[in-house]
This record gives C-alpha cells, sequence and structure tokens, in this order.
C-alpha cells in the first residue's frame, strides 16, 4: 500500500496535456485554450465614449455653466465624423467613437436642453474624461488569454470580442467506463432480489461529463469471466485513451482485472492505496501509455477513487494551468471519528458556509461504510482524516469538493 499524495503523484506523472485540436465558439465552453488567444487589433479600436452625453473640447468647460452649439449626433456604430469646433458640442451615445476635434465627453446627467441646438454645461470636464482610447484595452497583438487558460462565459467573451472562432482547444481524452461483476444490472426494469444495480456506471459517466475535460464511452457491464474480461478490456485499449475498470480489483476470488490487465500488456504502476474507502484501487499504463485505472465497485470507494485520483489527471490532461480550487481547509462543525488506522479516512460531507463568520465548514455525513450510497447522496464532497483518531468539533481539516460550485 502506498500513500494517497504518492499515488496522486505516480499518476499525474504519467499524465501529459493532450494534442491541440481546433473548435468552433459555439462549441468551445469549458475547453482549455491550447494556444494564447491575442487580440487581432486595437482594443476598442478607436477612442470611445462611456456615456450617454456630449463630446466637447474640455477646454470649452473651463469655467461653468457655459452654453454650447450642438452640431451634430454620433450614436453606436454611426459613421458620422462631425468636427467639433470651439465652442460646439456633438452629441454621442455609449460605445460611439468620439468625433475629431473633441477631447473629453461630458454626462447627459450634467446638463440641459437649452433648445434643440443649444445645450448649457455645468459641470467641468477633464481631457480624456468618458472616453476609453483605441488600444487601451489590449493592442493588436497583444495576449489576451494565456494558454492553458480553461473557457468559461467571460473567456468566451474574449474570443469572441477578438475573432477567435475557431478557437484551438486541447482535445479532450475518450475515456472508457466498464463496469464487472455478473451480480450487476443496468436500467431501471424491476431488478431481482439478488441483484446489484449498477450505480457506477452512470455515476462514473456523470463524473465524467461533470468535469467537462473528457469524452465518456460506456462500455457497459462484463460478468466476472477472465476471457470475457479480456475481449472487452481488448478492445476498450485499442479505442480509449484512458480507461477506467469498476470492481473486480481486490483479491476476492473474482477479482480478475489486474491479472487481464497484466495479460494484456498493461504495466502496474501501483496496486493497493493506504486509504478507506478505495485501498484496491489499481493504476496502470496500457501498451500506449493510455492511463488504466481499475477501481473499487463500491459506489463510495469508486468515486472516492474518481475524485482523488481521475479528475486530477483529466486535469492534467486538458493542459489546464491553473485548475479550480477543489481542495482546500474547512472547520469540522461536529467531530468525527477515524478508527482507520494506517489509512486516510475519505468521510464524505456537506459543505456550507458559517453564517457567523463565513468560514466554509464541513458536516460529517454518518454512512454505514462504502456501499452507503445513499449517505453519499447527501455528500459535496469528503473531508480528509489522515489519522485514527477523534477530530473535534472546530478541527480545521482538508476538504476535496466533488460537485461544481456552479
Ligand atoms: P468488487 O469491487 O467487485 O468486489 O465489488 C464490491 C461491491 O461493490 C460489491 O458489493 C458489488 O456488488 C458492488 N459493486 C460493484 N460494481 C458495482 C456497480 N457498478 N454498481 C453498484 N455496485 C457495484
Ligand atoms: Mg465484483
Amino acid at each position: 500500500m502506498i500513500a494517497p499524495a504518492r499515488a496522486l503523484w505516480l499518476v499525474l506523472s504519467h499524465c501529459s496535456a493532450q494534442p491541440v485540436e481546433q473548435v468552433a465558439l459555439d462549441e468551445a465552453l469549458g475547453r482549455v485554450a491550447g494556444r494564447a488567444v491575442r487580440a487581432d487589433r486595437d482594443m476598442p479600436p478607436a477612442d470611445r465614449s462611456t456615456m450617454d452625453g456630449y463630446a466637447v473640447r474640455a477646454n470649452d468647460l473651463r469655467s461653468v455653466p457655459r452654453e454650447l452649439k450642438m452640431i451634430g449626433e454620433v450614436a453606436a456604430g454611426s459613421g458620422a465624423r462631425p468636427r467639433v469646433g470651439p465652442g460646439e458640442c456633438v452629441r454621442i451615445l455609449t460605445g460611439a467613437n468620439v468625433p475629431p476635434g473633441a477631447d473629453a465627453v461630458a454626462m447627459v446627467e450634467s446638463t440641459e436642453e437649452v433648445s434643440p441646438k443649444v445645450i448649457r454645461f455645468c459641470a467641468k470636464v477633464a481631457p480624456g474624461e468618458n472616453i476609453l482610447c483605441r488600444g487601451s484595452v489590449a493592442r493588436r497583438g497583444q495576449v489576451v488569454l494565456d494558454k492553458g487558460t480553461r473557457l468559461h462565459p467571460q473567456q468566451i467573451a474574449v474570443c469572441a470580442s477578438v475573432g477567435a472562432d475557431p478557437v484551438s482547444v486541447f482535445a479532450r481524452p475518450r475515456v472508457g467506463v466498464l463496469c464487472t461483476g455478473q451480480e450487476l444490472v443496468s436500467g431501471s426494469g424491476r431488478a431481482a432480489r439478488p441483484a446489484q444495480r449498477d450505480s457506477n456506471g452512470p455515476a462514473l459517466r456523470a463524473a465524467l461529463l461533470a468535469t467537462g475535460l473528457a469524452r465518456c464511452e460506456v462500455l457497459g457491464v462484463v460478468e466476472d469471466d477472465p476471457k470475457a474480461l479480456r475481449r472487452v478490456l481488448r478492445a476498450a485499449l485499442r479505442d480509449c485513451d484512458a480507461l477506467l475498470t469498476v470492481g473486480g480489483v481486490s483479491a476476492g476470488k473474482y477479482d480478475f482485472v489486474p491479472r487481464a490487465l497484466t495479460e494484456l500488456g498493461c504495466r502496474e504502476v501501483f496496486h493497493g492505496v493506504a486509504m478507506k474507502p478505495g485501498k484496491p484501487t489499481l493504476f496502470a499504463l496500457g501498451p500506449k501509455g493510455q492511463l488504466v485505472f481499475g477501481l473499487p465497485g463500491n459506489p463510495l470507494s469508486a468515486l472516492t477513487a474518481f475524485h482523488e485520483f481521475v479528475a486530477p489527471a483529466l486535469r492534467k490532461m486538458s493542459g489546464m494551468t491553473a485548475p479550480p480550487p477543489t481542495r482546500f481547509l474547512v472547520r469540522l462543525c461536529k467531530r468525527a471519528v477515524s478508527d482507520c488506522a494506517d489509512r486516510t479516512l475519505f468521510m464524505p460531507a456537506q459543505l456550507l458556509f458559517d453564517p457567523s463568520d463565513g468560514a466554509p465548514t464541513a458536516i460529517p455525513i454518518e454512512m454505514r461504510g462504502s456501499a452507503d450510497v445513499v449517505a453519499g447522496g447527501q455528500c459535496d464532497g469528503v473531508v480528509v482524516l489522515p489519522e485514527a483518531r477523534t477530530y473535534k468539533a472546530g478541527s480545521v481539516v482538508e476538504f476535496h469538493l466533488w460537485s461544481p460550485m456552479a
């Protein structure tokens, strides 16, 4: 058995960023920029008004009130360029290009319309006031998004503003999910009494999709038969960049996964992690360097191992340079006990913000072992309890977030 931190380190040291591909900007949400995105022109491309008001010569308003003659109007997108001479002004709307001769915009709220052609100004303006100068947001050629940035809506806005469509992004690995166990049945039909409904298949597919960093290939359920297992694993290793097997990975009589992987040319990196749940977790490299994760079958074990090892691997493969903060410290709001000598306990917990000071706080969830999907259904993630002892209410522990915050 190796420590969870060592296991994670080993996993990460075997992942590298995926190749880069081009996608339409409409398809790019949640992808990661595979190249720096640059401004294709100065931003804004001309001096622009940030207010509705009047383009003026600041010098004309050194003493106020003062009346100026209105000689025209420019709206956003308008091609009009009336020249503003001394004693004159031009009506201007937000986002319109500042006409020649003007060096400031007086906002409409500090003016009065004396007549359709005469405007009274009640406040001074400084040169440059209410003008966003050409190139002040970005110069043509300047990097506006670094390579490795995740494309959330605000970054999609940047791409759209510089015409980066299509946009270069890191490819998403194709990840296969294969469940093992002759007791498993899939689907919503009435399950026979001894059968176990497959929850890991749907859960891991959902977990992969929730990361937004992988394409999921559902490979179904295979019975605990070495030959059948080898057949589906061989096909999966041919088609996938990474593979998650579920179940059949511990030391039981029907646990054929480790042997089948070895027979197919996979190289085991570790098998057994000092964690609870998730102790039998296996990590191997396929013949083409594919990442192969052998996850234990109990529902909470499979998800714990997914979030500890698979999700970080996907983040690294995605090329992201600043992965989101999924691990942070929280205060326990009630005591939690680990009786788990030599293993780190990952205990499902709810996350909330203490109303008194806003500090992140966790409520550990009582559960009946790692088969307790219902307890799992109440959690936002797990608290990490590395030692066998009582962690009193108020103790500060690590929290690993499972559900995205939005
Ligand atoms: P295993 O890791 O194969 O020994 O499985 C451990 C426990 O998890 C057994 O009770 C299995 O029935 C259960 N299990 C395995 N795979 C799944 C699955 N896909 N969905 C729900 N339970 C499972
Ligand atoms: Mg099994």
